[in-house]
């Protein structure tokens, strides 16, 4: 069978590079598209020079033409901390960014899958949340520029589904974490590892009796090529339904790490929502998938990574 030419958008990034790598080890032929906003160059470094791979330096929100069979849209930047770092552009990278990619199905007569978010439920009402839930976003807020963003993503895939009948998929992706995730990615996971490498107070935001549901990425992405090579345009959640309070994490890791460290609380940010959980069960049964990878075990798998990445960022340091 002839190889596809699949558009990895975001491709530099944490989840972006580790698609990249299941789609290289299959033969495919890959174009990773970035503007190393939050990715970079290294997580991707090992496929430069293959001839089944090409890197372009792009940022979404301006229209590129390109000939490919399959577009994975994952550009924008995914932490609270850089997504609210300029929330024009992140609006502007959800709305134009989509808008771009989905012409270029449309010329392309691709297959288009949008890296949603379980951000597009806002702080739920309903537990565990289900793809039929509409949510509970504050459209004026500080995390509006990504929940919102994703949103008109969403609206967008599906009028061009209607009205173009290009082949979306829509992946409602929940908590996910692993190796290359940023020393300064400053979501939860990589914060309490790195605080605890560096022999720092975690720290807590709130009380932290608020919950997420945390994916091994391995798992993420096995749920990312069911879901594009189904029949289905989604939206379908992706996600582990393990579900722990912060404070949990923050134990799990000191245990794991360093049981001597201290907690810090700090506020909690505007509109933090309180709990979340995938209800996974259309996951379950339209693409028969279902997350294999305990936290704890997940978490031993990502703290080696951390521990060589801080010894490559101090070697860079000297
Ligand atoms: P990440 O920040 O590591 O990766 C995002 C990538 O997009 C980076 O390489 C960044 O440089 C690139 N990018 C950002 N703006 C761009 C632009 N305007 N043009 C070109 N490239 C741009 O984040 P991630 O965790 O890998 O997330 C990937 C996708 O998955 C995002 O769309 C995110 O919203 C979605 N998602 C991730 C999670 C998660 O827990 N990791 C959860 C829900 C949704
Ligand atoms: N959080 C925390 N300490 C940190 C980073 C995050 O207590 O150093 C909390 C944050 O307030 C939220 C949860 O952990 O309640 C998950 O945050 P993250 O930024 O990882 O993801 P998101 O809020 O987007 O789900």
């Amino acid at each position: 069978m002839k190889s596809k030419i699949n558009l990895v958008t975001g491709g530099t990034g944490f989840l972006g590079s580790h698609l990249i790598d299941n789609l290289m080890k299959q033969g495919e032929i890959v174009f990773c598209l970035d503007n190393n906003f939050t990715g970079k160059d290294e997580n991707i470094k090992h496929w430069i020079g293959n001839n089944n791979f090409k890197l372009i330096k792009h940022d979404v929100i301006d229209p590129i033409f390109l000939e490919v069979d399959r577009i994975w849209h994952l550009a924008c930047p995914a932490s609270p901390i850089h997504y609210q770092s300029n929330p024009i552009k992140t609006a502007k990278t959800s709305f134009l960014g989509t808008l771009n990619m989905l012409g270029l199905a449309k010329k392309n007569k691709a297959q288009i899958l949008m890296a949603s978010t379980s951000e597009i439920y806002g702080d739920p009402e309903i537990h565990p949340q289900t793809e039929s839930y509409k949510g509970s976003v504050n459209p004026i807020g500080i995390r509006a520029c990504y929940d919102e963003g994703k949103r008109i993503s969403e609206t967008l895939c599906f009028d061009y589904h209607r009205e173009h009948k290009i082949d979306i998929k829509v992946m409602r992706i929940f908590n996910t974490y692993g190796p290359r995730m940023n020393l300064d990615d400053g979501r939860v996971i990589s914060n309490f590892i790195v605080q605890s490498l560096t022999n720092k107070n975690l720290t807590i935001y709130g009380d932290g009796n608020q919950t997420r549901s945390f994916c091994y990425v391995d798992d993420l992405i096995d749920g990312m090529m069911k879901l594009m090579n189904s029949e289905h345009n989604g939206p379908v959640n992706i996600g582990n339904p393990d579900e722990y309070t912060i404070n949990q994490i923050a134990e799990t890791i000191i245990k794991l790490i360093n049981p001597s460290l201290k907690i810090t609380n700090k506020p909690l940010p505007q509109d933090d929502p309180l709990k979340r959980k995938p209800d996974i069960n259309l996951a379950n049964k339209l693409l028969n998938w279902m997350p294999e990878v305990k936290l704890k075990e997940g978490l031993k798998k990502t703290i080696p990574w951390f521990e060589a990445e801080l010894i490559r960022f101090n070697k860079q340091q000297l």
